[in-house]
């Protein structure tokens, strides 16, 4: 099978509620996947469970071999990595700090080169490597973690809600490297409540309601089905609307 990531009838319960139940999907090599779902649809609980940070039923295989009992850390060094929704900075250190401890894992030569490929990714961080992680926006916030995540080299980039809480200019920077990223050969499982900009961006999306999943196809082809633009686009509007 020439998935990089493949779930297949995962169930992740908390206590006796389930919040995901018997989802199954997939990921290419160079793809960029989305799962688009309202609030408590149970996306981030999938990808926490995709990472190993939550006991799960079913199985999840990474480039053929089977991740159960894997550890967290371990699925990093496989080349799986998650950017969670709260971002997880270290707020009193260096944004230079952040990024070096992304790399720890690695071997100091392809530290020191992935993070000259991340400022060049993020100049923005550049200009700011000295400032503490703490005082920075909302923006250069996400794109710190997602750097850091970058500096673990991972072939999967696991993205929760991206764009949450920020301003449409910096919303359309992130998926922009979001993009770029697909281009360089960094497969993209990105979760998202924001189904427009998701949508434009992927190549196939899934859609979660209620801990499963509902619908599923190209992403193009999703766009444009009455049944999403009604419930994640707006009424009456198009995907270029
Ligand atoms: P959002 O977009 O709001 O983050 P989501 O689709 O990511 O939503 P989850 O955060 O995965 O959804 O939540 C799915 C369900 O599991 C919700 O009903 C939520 O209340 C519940 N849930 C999430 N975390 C916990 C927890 N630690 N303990 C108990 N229930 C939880």
């Amino acid at each position: 099978m020439s998935a990089l990531i493949a779930i297949e009838q995962l169930s992740v319960a908390y206590g006796r509620v389930e919040a995901v139940t018997d989802v199954s999907l997939t990921v290419a090599p160079g793809e960029i996947v989305t799962v688009i779902g309202a609030n408590g649809a149970g996306k981030s609980t999938l990808l926490n469970a995709a990472m190993g940070l939550l006991p799960a039923r079913g199985r999840v295989t990474f480039d053929g071999r089977d991740l159960i009992g894997v550890e967290a850390e371990d699925r990093v060094g496989l080349g799986l990595c998650l950017v969670a929704e709260k971002r997880e900075l270290f707020g009193a250190m260096t944004v230079e700090d952040n990024l070096r401890l992304g790399g720890f894992r690695v071997t100091r030569e392809a530290a020191a080169e992935s993070l000259i490929e991340v400022f060049q990714r993020f100049p923005r961080l550049e200009e700011r490597r000295g400032q503490l992680a703490g005082t920075l926006s909302g923006g250069e916030r996400q794109m710190l973690a997602m750097g850091r995540a970058l500096m673990a080299r991972p072939r999967l980039l696991m993205l929760d809600e991206p764009s949450l809480g920020l301003a449409p200019k910096i919303v359309a920077d992130i998926f922009r490297i979001i993009t770029d990223l697909r281009a360089a050969g960094v497969a993209i499982l990105l979760v998202e409540q924001n189904a427009r900009a998701a949508l434009n961006a992927a190549d196939r999306a899934y859609v979660m309601e209620l801990g499963r999943i509902s619908l599923d196809g190209p992403a193009a082809e999703l766009a444009r089905d009455p049944r999403i633009v009604e419930s994640y686009l707006g009424l009456g509007r198009t995907e270029t609307g």
